[in-house]
């Protein structure tokens, strides 16, 4: 019996840099390069990285202005476009709309479901939404209730439970720790090995 699938991707890491690190090499503001490995609060971390942002005097626009200069990771647009080709694939990623927006362009808008930013009238980030908590899980939870066949790709701790979730999971770009820790996902380094491993589930 043919199998409706769903193929939900991480974002950075797998298709595209790591955006607030990439956005403090192209700035060189050292203190933007702290991730949740260096502060496991996500609230801690993210109200610092948007006074750091403010003590710059960075407004949304520039640092859309930064991403827009980032590129996609090699082979990624590739990819997408033959997976999307396949069936049909959706971004699941902990970043916000506006700062994915100049990375999306360049990959043919794909659908993303992520989280937003709200800005004050001096287009100032204000403040960051988290839309739902463990998004990612629950949008595969969602999807299975469709009746959709799920299989689910990405590179670190806040896609296991995704990977969990979904019918198969894969490791894409993961750190070795991440391997150790979850053998029950199979790691690939190559977009070609990942597209075969989805094929092979379709
Ligand atoms: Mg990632």
């Amino acid at each position: 019996m043919k199998k409706q699938t769903i193929v939900t991707l991480d974002l950075e890491g797998v298709l595209v840099p790591e955006i607030w690190i990439a956005f403090a090499e192209k700035t060189g503001i050292a203190e933007l390069r702290r991730t949740t490995r260096d502060e496991p609060d996500y609230d801690v971390l993210m109200k610092g990285r948007l006074d750091i942002l403010d003590q710059h005097g960075l407004k949304l626009k520039d640092i859309q202005e930064v991403i827009g200069t980032l590129s996609p990771m090699e082979g990624a647009k590739d990819f997408l476009d033959e997976l999307r080709s396949l069936t049909q694939v959706i971004i699941l990623s902990d970043t916000f709309e506006e700062f994915a927006q100049p990375l999306m362009r360049q990959l043919g808008w794909p659908t993303i479901f992520c989280h937003y930013l709200e800005t004050d009238a001096d287009g100032r980030i204000a403040n960051y939404k988290l839309r739902q908590p463990n998004q990612k899980q629950r949008a595969v939870e969602a999807f299975k209730s469709l009746n959709y066949h799920l299989i689910a790709a990405g590179d670190s701790f806040n896609d296991t439970t995704m990977l969990g979730e979904a019918h198969k999971g894969f490791l894409f770009h993961s750190p070795a720790s991440i391997q150790a820790q979850f053998p029950q996902f199979t790691p690939f380094e190559q977009y070609e090995d990942l597209l075969a491993a989805i094929k092979a589930e379709l």
